[in-house]
């Protein structure tokens, strides 16, 4: 009878492994809901400097700062910052607009690859500093670090929401593990100062540099992963923050 239970048991833990489809250990490597500890060793970083052209993003009241600005630019400092170390694409070098599903689309053309898509806030009055956004289960750990480099650098501790699981376009929808950065609010007069300050945000860019190159290294920080949600993918008439 004991050994029949632990029969049953097996047959049913295989069959959610397969549910990505194919069988066996294959299908849990490319499980297309990213539910698998973090990504280690991987060869390629997608960039993703948020809005541009015609969607300039958050744009600060207290000294006009447009977000894609700075996203843009924070992302150039990224890429310096990797100095070769892992293989950099950018999905737009220039003031350019590219719709989200289009961002996806690029990230998701490369298997091994992660993405980071780098924003800047704005929200309710008062609010202030770094928060990440994820949503799949190997994205956590490059959040987990992601959020502790950015709250060193940043001299702005909140409130805020901090790393958050949010099922985005950007963090559901590409078939790569993917983080959401959002580097400081706008909206907050002296963070907005900060941000507008290119010393800032090159402390900003080696935070999510070294974020980086530590999940390259060593996978995931220790610490228990959350549980897998399957949900569909993220659609724009989705309520936000559905
Ligand atoms: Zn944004």
């Amino acid at each position: 009878m004991r050994y029949l239970v632990v029969l049953a048991l097996t047959v049913l833990l295989l069959a959610s492994c397969g549910s990505g489809g194919g069988s066996g250990a294959t299908s849990w490597k490319r499980d297309y809901w990213g539910h698998r500890p973090g990504p280690k060793g991987f060869s390629t970083v997608f960039l993703d400097a948020g809005h541009g052209g015609r969607d300039p993003g958050a744009v600060a009241r207290s000294n006009g700062v447009r977000e894609k600005d700075l996203a843009l630019d924070t992302v150039k400092r990224v890429q310096r910052k990797l100095g070769g170390r892992v293989k950099v694409r950018v999905i737009r070098s220039g003031d350019e607009f590219v719709d989200l599903d289009e961002r996806v689309r690029r990230a998701s053309t490369r298997d091994g690859a992660i993405l980071v898509s780098i924003h800047y806030n704005a929200g309710p009055s008062g609010w202030n500093g770094p928060e990440n956004y994820y949503w799949r289960v190997d994205s956590h750990g490059l959040a987990t670090r992601l959020q502790r480099e950015l709250d060193k650098a940043s001299p702005f501790s909140g409130p805020n929401r901090g790393k958050v699981r949010r099922r985005l376009r950007l963090t559901r929808n590409p078939n790569v593990p993917s983080v959401l950065v959002e580097c400081g609010y706008l909206s907050h007069p002296s963070e907005a100062s900060r941000c507008a300050d290119a010393g800032y945000r090159d402390r900003l860019a080696s935070a999510i540099a070294k974020a980086i190159l530590d999940q390259q290294a060593h996978g995931d920080p220790p610490g228990p992963l959350p549980p897998p949600i399957n949900k569909p993918p993220s659609r724009p008439t989705d309520p936000p923050g559905s």
